[in-house]
This record gives C-alpha cells, structure tokens and sequence, in this order.
C-alpha cells in the first residue's frame, strides 16, 4: 500500500485540539496512521508576525492516489475550520503532503516531494524523529542529511503542553 508522509501545523485556537482532530479525520478518510512524530513549536516561518505554529509528522498508508489525497486533506482543513485568508498567514490548521512513496509529480495543483521540505527545520525535525533514513527522491539524500545540511536556522523545540 502507498506510503504518504503528512506535515500536519496550526497556530490559531487550541493548537493541539486542532492536531488531534486533524489526525482522527486522516485516519478516518485518508488511511490508517502507522507513526506520528511529536509536537514541535516553531517561530512562523516566511511571514513572521504572527503566533508560534506547533508542528507534526504523520507517516499514513493510504489506498488513495495522490489527487485523491489532496481533495480530501482540503476537505479536513475546510471542516475543522481553516479560512483562506492570505498565503502563509495564521491558520487553525494546515495540511501539507510531504512524500507520496517515491513519486516526483510536479502540476500546478500539487507538486510531490513538497518543494519546500528541505529548506525547513520544522518540517525536517519531526520528520527525521520517525523516518531518518528515508530517501529524497529528488536529491537522493536521508532526511538526516536534508536536516545536516538545512540552512534554516529558526528554532524549533519539542512542545510540551502546559498542564
Ligand atoms: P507551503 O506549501 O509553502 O507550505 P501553504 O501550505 O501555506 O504554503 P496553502 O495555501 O495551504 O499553502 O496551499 C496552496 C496550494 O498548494 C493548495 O491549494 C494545493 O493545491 C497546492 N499544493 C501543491 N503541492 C502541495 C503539496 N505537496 N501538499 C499540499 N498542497 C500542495
Ligand atoms: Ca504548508
Ligand atoms: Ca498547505
């Protein structure tokens, strides 16, 4: 069965209610959750003046194609609230697929690997936490590589919720 990696963020609201309801939707619609990284809190990242974003990685087997995959993470992000307000600004939930088995796909509604992952520490964190000899199709390089050689220098730290 395909292998699906997710970057689940959201800094808006109750950031892990948020995550959770995220992850029970995706194992409801898109597939059956095999692993999950921890939380991870990061600065915004791209536009800055906003809250901290918390972070996660899923790794999801999937019977659902790639287009199928984006339509319905656009329908998850849709239910749990997520308006379209300006590109990268504060949202309650984002959804991002990050690898889809080891395919290279590049259309104007989706481009596979996410073209961005290898320039982020937040999404290289969490992701080197459950799959660190997981090859970049693209740059034929493990996520612990990817994160060696990240010129990204935003913080990003293990969350632990507030009792
Ligand atoms: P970034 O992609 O840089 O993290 P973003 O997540 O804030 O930015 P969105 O506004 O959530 O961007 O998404 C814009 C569009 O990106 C989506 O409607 C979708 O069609 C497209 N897209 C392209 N590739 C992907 C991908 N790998 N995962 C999710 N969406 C993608
Ligand atoms: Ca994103
Ligand atoms: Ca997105």
């Amino acid at each position: 069965m395909p292998k699906l990696y997710l970057l689940l963020g959201g800094n808006l609201g109750d950031r892990t209610l948020y995550l959770q309801q995220a992850r029970e939707s995706i194992a409801a619609q898109v597939g059956s959750i095999k692993q999950a990284s921890a939380l991870y809190e990061t600065a915004a990242w791209g536009k800055t003046d906003q809250p901290s974003f918390l972070n996660q990685v899923l790794e999801v087997e999937t019977i659902l194609g790639p287009e199928q995959v984006l339509q319905t993470i656009n329908t998850i992000e849709h239910d749990l609230g997520r308006e379209r307000l300006e590109h990268w600004g504060a949202r309650v939930i984002d959804i991002d697929i990050l690898f889809y088995d080891n395919l290279v796909q590049q259309t104007q509604r989706l481009t596979i690997p996410h073209p961005q992952l290898h320039l982020r520490r937040f999404t290289l964190l969490p992701l080197q936490e459950i799959a660190p000899g997981l090859v970049h199709p693209v740059f034929q390089q493990s996520i612990a590589e990817l994160l060696q050689q990240c010129p990204d220098e935003l913080e990003v730290k293990k969350y632990k919720k507030e009792v």
